[in-house]
């Protein structure tokens, strides 16, 4: 296992390299092709943490593409707050479309129930959801993902992506936070 180390002055410990992160989002990106073959997807990206992720699946994706983002909140720091805004709406109608979420994780589920809920009340033809990431340990919305590329047991993870607090996202790897001698991370 890799050496802890400090970023920005926060104790870390690599959990997914570049290479296989990458490695997964080839996988899941020939799922996808073949799931869809023949149509085309409007892709819905949910910022800020899936961003990255959806730059290099998207790139490896041959189906059509039509792409838009949107923006919800529930985090403060490490924990969620248990209730979910919109803060960023869409662009597109989503009636009738074949229609995929790609997430960066799916922790309590709250905020992927609120957001399939929204896009089904719109009339969204298909609706699936593809996340970097599925935490399953802390569920608390029944949901499940369609597209899976880590299945992660819980801890706090930055990097591609995934911040504290704005930060880290930068980071080309996944790393987990580890915890301080004072239980702080
Ligand atoms: P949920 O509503 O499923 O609990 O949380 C979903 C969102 O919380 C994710 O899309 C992500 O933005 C954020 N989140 C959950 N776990 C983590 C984590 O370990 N690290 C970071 N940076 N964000 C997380």
């Amino acid at each position: 296992m890799d050496q802890p180390h400090r970023n920005q002055g926060y104790p870390l410990q690599l959990l997914y390299s570049p290479e296989r992160i990458q490695t997964e989002i080839a996988r899941l990106a020939k799922e996808i092709n073949a799931s869809y073959e023949g149509r085309e997807l409007l892709v819905i990206v949910v910022l800020k943490g899936a961003l990255f992720f959806a730059a290099d699946l998207l790139r490896l994706v041959t189906v059509p593409v039509r792409m838009d983002l949107v923006k919800l909140s529930s985090y403060a720091g490490t924990e969620s707050c248990g209730t979910v805004r919109l803060t960023k709406d869409l662009e597109f109608e989503v009636a009738g479309k074949d229609v995929l979420v790609v997430e960066d994780i799916v922790d309590t589920g709250l905020t992927l129930v609120y957001l399939l809920d929204l896009l089904k009340q719109r009339g969204a033809g298909t609706l699936r959801v593809c996340t970097l990431i599925d935490k399953t340990e802390r569920r608390q919305a029944e949901v499940t993902a369609d597209f899976v590329g880590f299945h992660c047991q819980g801890g706090f993870l930055v990097g591609y992506g995934l911040d504290l607090d704005e930060r880290m996202r930068e980071l080309p790897a996944i790393y987990q936070m580890i915890q301080d001698h004072d239980g702080e991370i």
